[in-house]
């Protein structure tokens, strides 16, 4: 037990997690020794004699669970991008005990008690004392005897439940998977690619995780679109049951916590804070948006010479693509290579912003050979974090890219921030990783999350880096895809891998011209599973669902944005946002940021662009506060006015 790497606090810099030594059976001792060491820690706290104060309290709360944080925070991170059969049945085991630990700690009355008498005078406190106990009551710390046990009861189901959901649509990438025998059928593909997915004589295409797969843009073959197109709605398809199933225990428990369904559980403690709020701002966008896809499916219609089918969308909108713009993305590829777009691209435009710089760390690992580490240093020369970067999409990693912390700034630890960017990138047989314009911004993207966990100086880990509400978190990553086309920056990273050459102007204008092609297309996907993901949540207690994909056509329906040719970004069946990763009545968030994304957008726009002056505003006002204050105050400190809606109308083409 002893050798549990999870036992003391790492000894690598940064504390960096000592991966080459966790082994999977260091889990489950972990996780249990971890919980067992909180829970005495909490009762400690809950019993103690002295009168409640916020250092004995809240604080003291701060520092408990210290092995419990660095076991999940591990083991989560290797679930998401590198899982086995060994790690997804931990992740089974650990799921509901887990739950009921939580539920241990937040339905403690002698602790409720002591938090409810705390008070404090500092305002960095305040807050957090405030989200405390906020966090207690949505938990059910209020709640009759009788109600926290059904409470314990609905947690440990949902928890069941959406590990399963999860689980299956990790399997569902690779089984899924289009299988052909024929290369020919893989017309549309370069040779390389062909070869990549070479696997005992036949070709494996993976899914991805949503609806309209990329390469549908690139078969030539309608009937090998359809077959993959039909692979990607139609896997997993016993999540419908796990869905249906779950959002009625969410309005169970939502009836039990006071509010009329789960949708206004879970915008209450968002800057959206009602249910109103979130339809009024979805309201403004259905329409236009709809309109706009519409127009779009009818120049499809006429460039493909017949009525088009979903599966046919993304090739013939390549075509018109091309067509009008002479855009193409094969043409783009090499000169958007991964170091080069990393280096001379994300880390430079950082540079520029903030002073801050990057060196490889090789005496540093993660968990596979392909993850690097970077040091991050500030202008003067003083250690800032540790970053690391894992591309590659690997069997049984999750799908999508995301950013996650390893290491949580906090000043009450005395801990630097060590943050990690996932993508899913495809490594190339042999030769450099060429990327698309799509990964290229979601490089940015996800960098823009890092960026939010490396400058964060605050005093409590309950509110470091990117721990803000979820419908605030995406606006600092959605503001670093500006930088994407910066000419200053797209000049430096943007060079064809052999030759070195700049990208030609005429390629740089279309890039630019081509950001505004098919944006009905993307935002009616994206409304339609916002809207989804609403019905689901807006289901009354006591309401079931006994056929899962009638409620979802008819939820589209209502919703107005049925477009025949346009389904939405995922189904219900795949929708791991909303039933297995914490965005449940929270998928309008991305659209929610980018409403301050686009403000702000227009901030950097009027101040001169790239220069240091706006990157220490922007990270002095906003990116460093992390959660520790009212993310709307920090906004207007940044920003020097009320958020509104018109910059994103005219981003979108909807003004
Ligand atoms: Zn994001």
């Amino acid at each position: 037990m002893a050798e549990n790497p999870f036992f003391a606090p790492s000894t690598l810099p940064y504390e960096l997690p000592p991966f080459a030594d966790v082994r999977e059976e260091h889990y489950l001792p972990a996780f249990r020794h971890g919980m067992a060491e909180q829970l005495a820690e909490v009762d400690a706290i809950a019993g103690s004699a002295e009168p409640p104060t916020f250092d004995n309290t809240i604080a003291a709360l701060e520092r408990s669970g210290r092995i419990l944080d660095r076991t999940a925070t591990v083991f989560y991170s290797i679930a998401a991008s590198n899982s086995n059969d060994e790690i997804m049945e931990i992740e089974k085991t650990i799921s509901p005990e887990l739950t009921r630990h939580n539920d241990a700690i937040r339905l403690n009355r002698a602790l409720w008690s002591r938090i409810k008498l705390v008070t404090t005078e500092d305002p960095e406190e305040a807050w957090l004392l405030e989200k405390y106990r906020d966090d207690f009551i949505r938990a059910g710390a209020d709640l009759s005897e009788p109600e926290q046990a059904r409470l314990r009861e609905l947690n440990e189901e949902l928890a069941k439940l959406s590990t399963g959901f999860a689980q299956s649509l990790l399997k569902a990438l690779t089984e899924s998977a289009l299988v052909v025998e024929d290369p020919k059928e893989l017309d549309g593909f370069d040779e390389a690619r062909i070869e990549s997915l070479r696997k005992d004589g036949k070709y494996v295409l993976p899914l991805l995780n949503f609806t309209a797969q990329p390469a549908l843009a690139e078969l030539t073959n309608r009937d090998v679109r359809r077959r993959l197109y039909e692979l990607s709605v139609g896997r997993a398809p016993g999540n419908f049951e796990l869905a249906a199933r779950m959002a009625t225990l969410r309005a169970e428990r939502a009836a039990l916590l006071g509010f009329p369904n789960h949708a206004a559980y879970s915008v209450a403690d968002q800057t959206a804070k009602t249910v109103e709020a979130v339809e009024e701002m979805l309201g403004q966008l259905v329409r236009p948006a709809v309109r706009n896809a519409e127009r779009e499916a009818e120049e499809l219609t006429a460039q493909a010479g017949f009525a088009i089918e979903p599966w046919d969308w993304p090739y013939y909108a390549e075509k018109v693509r091309q067509a009008r713009y002479d855009f193409d993305d094969s043409v783009m590829r090499p000169y958007f290579e991964l170091n080069r777009v990393y280096r001379d691209g994300i880390f430079f435009a950082a540079t520029k912003l903030y002073g801050i710089t990057f060196t490889e760390r090789p005496d540093l690992s993660g968990y596979h050979p392909d993850v690097t580490v970077f040091e991050v240093f500030e202008e003067d020369g003083s250690r800032l974090g540790l970053f690391l970067l894992d591309p590659y999409a690997r069997e049984r990693k999750r799908g999508g890219a995301w950013m996650n912390s390893l290491v949580d700034q906090s000043f009450l630890f005395g801990l630097r921030p060590v943050v990690m960017n996932n993508l899913n990138v495809t490594k190339p047989a042999s030769g450099p990783t060429l990327l698309t314009y799509d990964e290229v911004n979601t490089a940015f993207h996800e960098f823009g999350h890092a960026l939010h966990g490396l400058f964060s100086q605050v005093r409590f880990p309950r509110v470091s880096g990117t721990s803000v509400p979820r419908d605030f978190v995406e606006y600092p990553s959605q503001v670093n895809e500006m930088w994407v086309t910066w000419p200053e920056v797209l000049a430096n990273y943007a060079k064809h891998h052999e030759t070195g050459e700049p990208m030609p102007a005429e390629l740089v204008e279309k890039l630019q011209a081509a950001e505004k092609f098919n944006q009905g297309f993307k935002t009616v996907e994206y409304l339609a599973a916002t809207l989804l993901d609403w019905a689901w949540h807006k289901l009354a207690p006591g309401e079931t669902v006994s056929d899962a994909e009638a409620f979802e056509a008819a939820a589209l329906e209502a919703a107005q944005i049925a477009v025949p040719q346009v389904r939405p970004r995922y189904r219900t069946n795949y929708f791991a946002h909303i039933f297995s990763g914490g965005y449940s009545a929270g998928y309008y968030s991305y659209i929610w940021s980018e409403v301050l994304d686009a403000e702000s957008v227009e901030w950097f726009k009027e101040n001169g662009g790239l220069t240091r002056a706006n990157g220490d505003h922007f990270r002095r006002e906003l990116l460093s506060r992390g959660g520790s204050l009212d993310p709307l105050t920090a906004f207007r400190n940044f920003r020097g006015r009320e958020p509104g809606i018109e910059p994103l109308l005219k981003r979108r083409g909807l003004d």
